[in-house]
């Protein structure tokens, strides 16, 4: 069958990172055009805008929205309503609420509508949910720790209202953790420190529970040097889970169980040709919906400014 001609949306670090080779390695798919403001790629159709692609490209069945949270929502309006299947880097958007509209309006006109949580596709992951599922989590211990400087070199928007801050990161943390577990979370406090000269947070530290009164304690910090820690330890009645590398190691006690490369946008990509040919949507705000909490609930104290 004829692949999917796909464009992405915002050549960045992502794009080019992450989507580009996944896109190359996944049948069923591909990269048929680029609209971005100040990127080109070599032998691929190129339009300044996605209003430009949308209305000179009509061969063009999907888009990639990898631009940054604050603008996504009405890039996929956009899209639906030219016709083309969607797919939403994470966060999904800005604000919690504006993406069941963009639900309604994929279903009404049979299209896919993907909000993508790209650390779900980390191998570590299912075996990690399927061990809690008979196993019951007694506590949980996260610490997220990446230093802006290396993963969002000079990206302000990071920073700016909606774009999430130190949540960019620890939103995965979220969105592992919400997969995980077998029981529904809900924030109980948190902290979230704003340098003086930005609109979000450098830094949040947040307590959650469940139905069952699980602990769950999160550290986020957007400044750490040296080694880097994407760490989620489980103490279970099976014993001590650690899931690290951001979801691709898994050990029990010690002893490995999972231990292997990550291939998240292969997977990401590959659940996007499946969920276009059944015509069905993934959509789950839950993460993000934890996001929203912590800046409802949180105390907010004041950090250092913070320069690139
Ligand atoms: P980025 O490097 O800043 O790329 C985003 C691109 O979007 C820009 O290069 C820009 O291309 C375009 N754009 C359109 N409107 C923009 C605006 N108002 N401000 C800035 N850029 C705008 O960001 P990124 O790191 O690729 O992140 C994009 C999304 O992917 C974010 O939601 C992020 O959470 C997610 N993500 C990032 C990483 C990572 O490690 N960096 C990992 C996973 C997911 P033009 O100027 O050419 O239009």
């Amino acid at each position: 069958m004829r692949p999917i001609r796909l464009a992405i949306v915002g050549l960045g670090k992502i794009a080019r990172d992450q989507h580009l080779p996944a896109i190359a390695a996944t049948p069923g798919i591909a990269l048929a055009a680029i609209a971005s403001r100040n990127a080109t790629l070599d032998g691929v159709a190129h339009f300044d805008t996605l209003e430009a692609l949308l209305a000179e490209a009509p061969e063009i069945e999907a888009v990639a929205l990898c631009t940054p949270p604050q603008g996504r929502r009405a890039q996929a309006a956009l899209a639906l309503a030219a016709g083309k299947h969607v797919l939403l880097e994470k966060p999904p958007g800005a604000t919690v609420s504006e993406i069941a509209p963009l639900v309604d309006a994929a279903r009404e006109a049979g299209l896919t509508l993907f909000a993508t949580w790209h650390s779900r596709f980390a191998p570590a992951v299912e075996p990690a949910r399927d061990f809690l599922a008979v196993h019951e989590p007694h506590a949980v211990e996260i610490a997220w720790k990446e230093d802006v400087r290396v993963w969002h070199p000079g990206q302000d928007w990071i920073f700016e209202p909606g774009g999430l801050g130190v949540f960019d990161p620890g939103i995965n943390a979220l969105s592992i953790l919400t997969r995980i577990l077998p029981r529904p979370l809900f924030l109980t406090g948190a902290t979230l420190a704003f340098p003086e000269n930005r609109a979000a947070p450098i830094a949040a530290e947040l307590d959650f529970t469940d139905a069952a009164g699980l602990p769950i304690h999160a550290v986020f910090d957007f400044l750490q040097t040296g080694p880097q820690s994407w760490d989620i330890a489980i103490d279970s009645a099976g014993g001590r889970l650690l899931l690290s590398s951001g979801g691709a190691r898994l050990t029990r006690d010690g002893a490995v169980l999972v231990d292997e490369k990550e291939a998240e946008y292969a997977g990401i990509y590959r659940h996007f040709v499946d969920l276009i040919g059944r015509g069905a949507c993934d959509v789950d705000l839950a993460p993000l919906g934890h996001v929203a909490d912590a800046f409802m609930l949180g105390r907010r104290t004041k950090a250092a400014p913070f320069s690139w």
